[in-house]
């Protein structure tokens, strides 16, 4: 071998070794990066006053880092949290879909397919989404992605009662416009909730709220201060959220009351000591459907893994999915077709009572409720 080859063979070799070398750096800092990611979120899930756009962040940059180390289960599982506080981030909507296509599961990937094309705004989203959805796997399962309720034009309104924490109410928020297809609005003033016949919980250390509210009392609160909202002809409700805990009549305790168009849940049994938020959120999420489901005028559902399937305590609420079943979409889709009837009959009710207010006063608010059928306790 001559002196040249030597050199250039040595050359070759050195920068062999450098390209090891960065390449051993770069995966190390990517694994350092990865592991600061892990801990944030870690963090995050039991600060008590995390902000909701933090925590939605951090779930998705996590996701990133695990498909940039080809950790594509641990990158479903965070981006299935970052979407279940907000449905509406399209881009990751459709990132997460093509991960569920990668592991087969097409069904999952339909709807979530389906949400984008029925929501977004974004032309070039669409189009990819459309591209996806026309893959010969989609074929089959075309019927049931028909199921997905769609009534985008109708609106459910949620009202944030005074200390209700953002994260959850965002969360039941963007999960609800998901599942049940409607507009949902976050009314922007905090309702002060109502003390009357409220009780003193002294007695129960594992709520960290002393205060009891009546429920049956918040439900009367909603319709008087907002039977303007709810004579609007495309609302169909709305659903308070309340951070103490409450109760009604025989009941020691409630998750949540509702009758058709108005209902009301509280998270304050679903917190526990040092539990994450995620978890709080899902169950908080379960509750707001059930409750959503009866505000509409949808029957109790007797799936047992279906979210408004009816809990004897709260490990049974945790073995369920945050999602609707099949029965209850069927059950959706039934009511959507009839809704515009039903609300042409129910304006027309409230339009007769609020005349009647003004001639009788506060007897109004009862003539309200007798439209309604009956109360569903949780
Ligand atoms: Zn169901």
């Amino acid at each position: 071998m001559n002196n040249n080859k030597f050199k250039c063979l040595f050359l070759f070799l050195i920068i062999l070794f450098l390209m090891g070398c960065a390449a051993r750096n770069i995966k190390k800092q990517s694994d350092i990066d990865l592991k600061k990611l892990e801990e944030r979120a870690k963090y995050l899930n039991t600060l008590s006053d995390v902000h909701a756009r933090n925590y939605v962040q951090i779930y998705f940059e996590l996701a990133n880092a695990y498909m940039s180390s080809g950790r594509n289960e641990d990158a479903i599982a965070a981006l299935t949290k970052g979407l279940r506080v907000n449905s509406w981030d399209y881009g990751n909507q459709y990132i997460l879909a093509k991960l569920e296509i990668k592991k087969g599961f097409y069904q999952q990937a339909s709807e979530r397919l389906n949400f984008i094309i029925e929501h977004c705004n974004d032309p070039s989203l669409i189009d990819s989404t459309k591209a996806l959805l026309s893959m010969e796997e989609f074929k089959n399962i075309k019927d049931q992605a028909v199921l997905r309720p769609n009534l985008h034009n109708y609106k459910l309104y949620i009202l944030k009662f005074k200390g209700a924490n953002p994260l959850i109410v965002t969360s039941i928020a963007s999960r609800i416009t998901q599942e049940f297809g409607l507009m949902v609005e976050i009314i922007e003033d905090e309702a002060i909730p109502s003390e009357s016949d409220i009780r003193n919980k002294a007695s129960n250390q594992n709520l960290s709220m002393q205060k009891q509210y009546n429920a049956t009392i918040l439900l009367d609160q909603i319709l008087k201060i907002y039977k303007d909202k709810l004579s609007e002809k495309m609302t169909l409700g709305i659903l308070g959220i309340i951070g103490s805990d409450i109760y009604a009549e025989d009941y020691n305790f409630l998750f949540g009351l509702a009758r058709e168009q108005i209902g009301v849940i509280s998270y304050a049994r679903f917190f526990d000591n040092d539990l994450a938020w995620d978890i709080v959120i899902k169950r908080s999420v379960m509750q707001a459907f059930s409750s959503t489901g009866f505000i509409l005028g949808i029957p109790r559902c007797t799936t047992a893994t279906c979210a408004r399937a009816y809990p004897h305590n709260l490990s049974e609420h945790d073995r369920k999915d945050d999602k609707l079943c099949m029965i209850c979409l069927e059950n959706l889709n039934k009511k959507y077709a009839t809704t515009k009837t039903n609300k042409d009959q129910i304006t027309e009710s409230q339009q007769f009572n609020h005349s009647s207010e003004s001639m009788h006063g506060a007897a109004s608010t009862q003539s309200v409720i007798s439209i309604v059928k009956r109360d569903n306790y949780e």
